[in-house]
C-alpha cells in the first residue's frame, strides 16, 4: 500500500505539514534526513537550519523568560541535554525543532532518519528512493528540504560557528556578544545590506566586506548601506581568516585584498556570512520545475502547488525571499491543507 503523504525534510515547514497531515488522518511519513558526516559538513543534518542556531527570539509563542520547566515537561530529558544552554533567553533553535518534531510524532507521524536521494514523479503513486536504497510509494509528496546558507569554506569559519560566526543576523544578531561591538558582514547583495542594516541596531560599527568596488544590491538598498553612519564598507576585500580564541570565540578578521593591497586586520566579535543560500534540491533536478537559482517553482500564486500535480513544496526550498521559521511553518501548513484537498478531490 502506498503512503498517503510522504514529507521530505525536517525543518519548521516539514514538521508543521506533518502536524496538519497527521491531524487530517493522512498518517504522514517523514524522511527527516540521514545523520552522515557529509550532511554535517553541508549543514543539512536532521532538524534543518534552526538546529544550527542558538536562541530564537522571533518565533511567536516563545518569549524570552524562564521556559525551563515547560521545556522539561514537553520533551525527553535526553533531548534537553544535547541542547546548548540558552540562559533562559527564550527557546533555542534545536529545542524549537525538537518540540515541533515531538508535536508531529504525538499526532501519529512516523519518522525515518534517512535522505530521499531519488524521486520518480512520472507515474502514480510516486516512488521515492532513500539513501539506504529502499523504495517508498506515496499518493502525495510534500517537499520541505529547505536551503543551506553558503559559507566560504574556511577552516576558521568552521571553528567559530555559533561562537561569533553566523549566517543569520536576524537569528543571532541580538545576542549579548554582539552588542556595542564591531561586527563584520561578508557579501554585497541585498541580503548583506539587510543584515548589515539590521546589525547596526546592536553593533558599534558594521564592516561590510565586499569583493568588488560596487554592490550587487538593488540601488536603493546599496545607497542605504553607503549612507549609513554605522556601516563601513570595505571595498575589494574578502575574508582571509576569522581570528579568535577558545575563551572569547571570534575576536576579529583578517581581510585579503582583491586589488593588490596588503592584508587588513579588524577587531570584531561577530562575522556574518551573507553570500547567498543554496536550496536542497539536487535530488529533484529535472523532476520539478525550478527557478533559475534552483528553488522549487510554486506554480500557482497563494498555493504550494508545484509543476507535478500531487507534489507540493513548503518552506525555504521554494522561498528565497522571506526565509523565516514562521513563514516556513506557515507554508508547511498550507502544503498539508493543499495535499489533503487534492487527495480528497481525486478520491484518493
Ligand atoms: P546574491 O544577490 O546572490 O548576493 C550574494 C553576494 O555575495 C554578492 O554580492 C556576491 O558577490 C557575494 N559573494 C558570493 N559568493 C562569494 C564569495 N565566495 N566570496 C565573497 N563574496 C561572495 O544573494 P542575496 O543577497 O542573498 O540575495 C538573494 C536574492 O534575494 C536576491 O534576488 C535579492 O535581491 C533578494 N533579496 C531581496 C531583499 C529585499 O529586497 N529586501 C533582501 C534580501 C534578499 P558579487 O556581487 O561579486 O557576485
Amino acid at each position: 500500500m502506498p503512503e498517503k503523504v510522504i514529507i521530505i525534510g525536517s525543518g519548521p515547514a516539514a514538521w508543521t505539514s506533518a502536524i496538519y497531515a497527521a491531524r487530517a488522518s493522512l498518517e504522514p511519513l517523514v524522511f527527516e534526513g540521514a545523520i552522515t558526516e557529509e550532511n554535517r559538513l553541508a549543514g543539512t543534518l536532521p532538524l534543518g537550519q534552526l538546529a544550527l542556531t542558538t536562541e530564537v527570539e522571533n518565533y511567536p509563542g516563545f518569549p524570552a523568560g524562564d521556559l525551563e520547566s515547560y521545556l522539561d515537561n514537553a520533551m525527553e530529558k535526553s533531548k534537553r541535554q544535547i541542547m546548548p544552554p540558552h540562559a533562559k533567553q527564550g527557546v533555542s533553535g534545536p529545542e524549537l525543532m525538537e518540540l515541533m518534531r515531538q508535536q508531529a510524532v504525538n499526532f501519529g507521524t512516523r519518522v525515518i532518519t534517512d535522505d530521499v536521494v531519488e524521486v520518480d514523479f512520472d507515474g502514480h503513486p510516486f516512488k521515492l528512493t532513500t539513501f539506504e536504497g529502499k523504495v517508498h510509494e506515496a499518493l502525495a509528496v510534500i517537499v520541505a528540504t529547505g536551503a543551506k546558507a553558503n559559507y566560504l569554506g574556511l577552516p576558521s569559519e568552521e571553528t567559530y560557528k555559533n561562537r561569533g560566526v553566523s549566517a543569520c543576523a536576524v537569528c543571532d544578531g541580538a545576542l549579548p556578544r554582539f552588542r556595542n561591538k564591531p561586527l563584520v558582514v561578508i557579501g554585497g547583495g541585498d541580503s548583506a545590506v539587510e543584515e548589515a542594516d539590521y546589525l547596526t541596531k546592536f553593533a558599534s560599527t558594521v564592516y561590510m566586506v565586499h569583493r568588488r568596488d560596487q554592490l550587487r544590491a538593488s540601488k536603493i538598498m546599496a545607497q542605504r548601506a553607503i549612507d549609513h553612519a554605522k556601516i563601513d564598507i570595505q571595498w575589494n576585500r574578502t575574508l582571509g581568516e576569522v581570528l579568535g580564541n577558545d575563551a572569547d570565540g571570534v575576536t576579529g578578521v583578517r581581510l585579503k585584498s582583491t586589488a593588490g593591497e596588503p592584508d587588513l586586520e579588524l577587531e570584531a566579535t561577530g562575522v556574518f556570512l551573507a553570500i547567498g543560500h543554496t536550496p536542497n534540491t539536487a535530488f529533484l533536478d529535472g523532476k520539478l520545475e525550478m527557478t533559475e537559482k534552483k528553488y522549487i517553482q510554486w506554480t500557482t500564486p497563494g498555493r504550494t502547488y508545484t509543476s507535478v500535480e500531487g507534489v507540493f513544496a513548503a518552506g525555504d526550498v521554494a522561498d528565497d525571499y522571506y526565509r523565516q521559521a514562521v513563514t516556513a511553518a506557515g507554508s508547511g501548513c498550507m502544503a498539508a491543507l493543499d495535499a489533503e484537498r487534492w487527495l480528497a478531490a481525486k478520491g484518493l
